[in-house]
């Protein structure tokens, strides 16, 4: 089986068209897990909504997808960011914001081993930023399946609990192939952002998995940086939701 993770799209088109442009090369999957965070900071929400829904039956909620909802309230968010949440709101149909409300904060695939959450499996409507050894345990001990796809931090990770020893491993990953062992009870992956990467790299990020090889592979792709910056001004939102893709953060 092969599966194909995206996360964080955040409405920019291009960095997404840029990824599918990608997947068609790589061959068949036999599914598309999509971590949450559709919406939020990029100009193209509709197109966005309408491409992922097509792509795939394994959506989770994330939190910009939830405050676009109204359903969380964006009070947390920096002002870029209520300010592209107020202007998404007012850029999709009733159907769209309907989809994104019907959204699960879970995805849960156990017959292929797969739970799907946009920050981790502690209080996920929360939306806490998976990023530590403490984090990554807590959401271990409630996770059911060996793998978890999570997304919010922007930055591609893996966290792989043991099977034997009580200790944790975690890398941050750079594009390539990672290959699972036997000794590995379960994993937290993190595929990182097709529309925001943070990791100062600004080239789009998304991962496969090959169950016959039992084996991560993760992709950065080159996108039309410039249009997605263009739209964004264009729209009138914030400069600094522009400028930011460039240096990846
Ligand atoms: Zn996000």
């Amino acid at each position: 089986m092969r599966i194909a993770f995206l996360a964080d799209i955040h409405s920019n088109l291009q960095a997404l068209e840029a990824v599918i442009k990608k997947l068609k090369t790589l061959g068949e999957f036999d599914a598309v897990f999509v971590a949450g965070d559709i919406v939020g900071y990029g100009a193209n929400p509709k197109e966005c909504i309408q491409i992922i829904k097509n792509l795939s039956s394994y959506v989770c909620m994330g939190n910009h997808d939830s405050a676009v909802a109204g359903i969380i309230s964006p009070e947390t968010f920096n002002s870029d960011a209520k300010i592209a949440v107020e202007w998404t709101r007012n850029q999709l149909s009733t159907s769209e914001l309907e989809w994104l409300s019907s959204l699960p904060l879970i995805v849960n695939y156990k017959e292929i081993n797969w739970t799907i959450v946009h920050g981790s499996l502690i209080n996920p409507e929360s939306y806490i930023y998976l990023a530590s050894y403490e984090d990554a345990e807590e959401c271990f001990a409630k996770q059911e399946t060996r793998f978890c796809l999570v997304g919010h931090t922007h930055t591609p990770l893996v966290f792989a609990k043991l099977k034997e020893e009580k200790g944790l491993s975690g890398a941050y990953l750079e594009p390539g192939k990672l290959k699972l062992n036997s000794q590995i009870g379960k994993i937290i992956l993190n595929s990182g952002s097709v529309g925001q990467p943070r990791d100062g790299d600004p080239r789009a990020s998304f991962a496969i998995y090959d169950s016959d090889k039992d084996e991560i592979e993760i992709f950065r792709v080159s996108y039309d940086i410039k249009e997605a910056t263009n739209r964004i001004l264009d729209a009138s939102l914030p400069e600094s939701l522009a400028l930011r893709l460039y240096q990846g953060w």
